[in-house]
């Protein structure tokens, strides 16, 4: 086992299934994509720490649990249609195409979508589809999904990503406040919307024409 395995081990170990994520496949994922590749070199050592870490363009890449926490709400089951709004590093990205049959990825900014788009096709995903973009507008060319994750905190909802969202799908986003928002899981049911919330958190901004202004 190579340092960076168990490094992994012990992350899923200690910080995601102790905290409650049961999900079988979701914690395979985590133990098996290489986290501290989508990080600058200088930061693998903490690559597989219980925070988030910079990544450039002052974004973000979330903490391990919190990955965790999301992916788990999207309850995949591997034949899905997944929609992702805010790439970053691509982390995320790689563990939905690992459980997803299909992941739509959109980011706004456009270097930082070229760096996870090389980093993953080094990896050998062929199942992600990349778009530089305003991702509170969705991607209604590929429309519906099962599943939308969207990893920036946006002040509502943004309607035309509820409008996307297939009979029986989740949609998962953390609204609120610039500071701090709540995780909120939404599921579509004969066109009206269950919500659940799932606890505070702290994510930067979604910009764009449903999001905060730039
Ligand atoms: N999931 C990412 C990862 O694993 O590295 C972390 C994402 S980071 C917390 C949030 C990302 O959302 C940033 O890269 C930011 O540029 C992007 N973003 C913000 N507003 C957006 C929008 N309207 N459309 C697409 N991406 C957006």
């Amino acid at each position: 086992m190579d340092e960076f395995t168990e490094m992994r081990k012990r992350m899923v170990d200690t910080q995601i299934i102790t905290r409650g994520i049961r999900d079988r496949r979701v914690i395979e994922a985590m133990r098996k994509v290489p986290r501290h590749l989508f990080v600058d070199r200088s930061l693998w050592d903490e690559a597989y720490d219980d925070h988030p870490l910079p990544i450039d363009n002052d974004q973000t890449i979330s903490q391990p649990y919190m990955v965790a926490l999301m992916t788990e709400a999207l309850e995949l089951k591997g034949d899905e249609k997944t929609l992702e709004i805010g790439t970053g590093s691509g982390y995320q990205t790689a563990i939905l195409a690992e459980l997803s049959d299909t992941v739509y990825t959109i980011e706004r900014i456009a270097p930082l979508l070229d760096k996870a788009k090389a980093v993953l096709s080094e990896l050998g995903y062929d199942n992600i589809f990349f778009k530089a973009y305003d991702g509170t507008l969705g991607w209604e060319e590929f429309a519906p999904y099962d599943a939308i994750i969207v990893t920036a905190g946006a002040p509502r909802i943004p309607p035309p990503l509820m409008d996307q969202l297939k009979e029986g799908g989740r949609l998962v986003i953390p609204v609120g406040g610039k500071y701090s928002q709540e995780l909120i899981k939404l599921v579509k049911r004969k066109g009206s919307f269950k919500e659940t919330n799932l606890g505070g958190c702290r994510f930067v901004d979604l910009i764009g024409i449903h999001g905060w202004k730039e």
